[in-house]
Order: structure tokens, then C-alpha cells, then sequence
């Protein structure tokens, strides 16, 4: 897919806010640091329309992105932050798992993971929620760059391995570098095959 415009549209601390829901959202989420800003301005090819390296866990916003005029990224806050407060955590729950579960125009949860770790509880627990609700997700492993594919390959079978006790089939994944694009072309291609718009 090539992308031809790329606009913020808005950022959102309530969920009666929203834009109408109009048009497929891809949401995009992970612990916080995962990489998700800068595969959002990778993907758009937009610098710093996704703003990278804020303090994680402060603001809980919904940001939409307008794609082609025709669909949106849409950037959820990041989860698993240690330094954020028992409550910050609970709003953060409910606000997000409303979005999520309520959503009728979401298409697909893009569930971002750094690729340099084993897997972790806090993405597999979330992963096990997605299912729980029947919501259709895929995971975008982050960072490749950082290693060598090898080291790639074993973290992704592990978290696939992960996944087996509670999943009969693996849900899409893609490895993904923002420093060096790997994968933009194959997430690009997913979002187009399954926006129906
Ligand atoms: P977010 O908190 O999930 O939005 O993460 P950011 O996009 O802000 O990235 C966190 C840090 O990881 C920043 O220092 C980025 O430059 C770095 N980073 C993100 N993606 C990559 C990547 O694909 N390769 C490398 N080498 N660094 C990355």
C-alpha cells in the first residue's frame, strides 16, 4: 500500500469522544518503550506524527491518525509502565479495554512486542484477554535491528510457543525494524488485504 497522506486527526481521554466510527481502525498497542511511535511515523511515513519517547504512563490518550483518507492508526497508551500509580493502572484498564472491546469500527489490534525479549507475562496475559473477547489481533515483533535474526527467530517461536497453551492457532505476526523499515511493506499489505473499507 502506498501512502499518500497521513494526518493526526485528534487525541482522546474519553471514549464518547472518539471521531464517528466511520471508518476500519487498526490499533496499535504494547508496553510502553516497545517501539510503537516510531513504527507509527515508520508506517506513515510521517517524522514525529507519533510523538516517540515521552514519559511513558503519563497522559492515557487515544490518538487517531487519518490514513488515505480511508482508514486510521490508531495509537493506544502504552501498558505495563512500573512507575505508574495503582489507579493510573485501573483507568488505564478501563478506559482501554472499553475502547477495545467496544469499538465497532476496529478491524484489527495490532499487539506490538520487542523482539530482543523472552516473552513476557504482561503481553501474553493481554494477548489471552484479546481472545477472551474474540478480538482479532496479530503481533508486530519490534526492534529486529537490535539483534541478529537468529536471536529474532528464537524469541518469536517462544512467545508462538507461549501463545499454544491458550491459542489452536497462532494469530499473523510480522518482524519489524524501524530503524531499518524491515516489515513495513508486509504490515502495510496485511492492513490493506483486511480494510474493508
Ligand atoms: P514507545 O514508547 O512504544 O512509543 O517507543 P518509542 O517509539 O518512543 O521507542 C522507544 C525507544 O526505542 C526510542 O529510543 C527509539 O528510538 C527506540 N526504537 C524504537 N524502535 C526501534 C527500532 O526498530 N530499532 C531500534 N534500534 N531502536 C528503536
Amino acid at each position: 500500500m502506498l501512502i499518500k497522506t497521513a494526518e493526526f486527526i485528534c487525541s482522546n481521554t474519553q471514549i464518547s469522544k472518539l471521531p464517528p466510527p466511520v471508518m476500519p481502525e487498526y490499533a496499535f498497542i504494547g508496553r510502553s518503550n516497545v517501539g510503537k511511535s516510531s513504527l507509527i511515523n515508520m508506517l506513515s511515513a510521517k517524522k514525529g506524527m507519533a510523538k516517540t519517547s515521552q514519559t511513558p504512563g503519563k497522559t492515557q490518550l487515544i490518538n487517531h491518525f487519518l490514513i488515505n483518507d480511508n482508514w486510521y492508526i490508531v495509537d493506544l497508551p502504552g501498558y505495563g509502565y512500573a512507575r505508574v500509580s495503582k489507579n493510573k493502572k485501573e483507568d488505564w484498564n478501563k478506559f482501554i479495554r472499553t475502547y477495545l472491546d467496544k469499538r465497532e469500527s476496529l478491524q484489527c489490534v495490532m499487539v506490538l512486542i520487542d523482539s530482543r525479549l523472552e516473552p513476557q507475562k504482561i503481553d501474553i496475559e493481554f494477548c489471552n484477554w484479546l481472545g477472551e473477547k474474540g478480538l482479532p489481533f496479530v503481533l508486530i515483533f519490534t526492534k529486529a535491528d537490535k539483534q541478529s535474526a537468529v536471536k529474532t527467530d528464537q524469541n518469536v517461536a517462544k512467545f508462538k510457543k507461549a501463545l499454544k497453551a491458550t491459542f489452536e492457532e497462532v494469530p499473523p505476526y510480522f518482524v519489524t525494524s524501524s530503524e531499518t523499515h524491515d516489515g513495513r511493506d508486509k504490515v502495510l499489505a496485511f492492513i490493506a488485504d483486511t480494510n474493508r473499507h
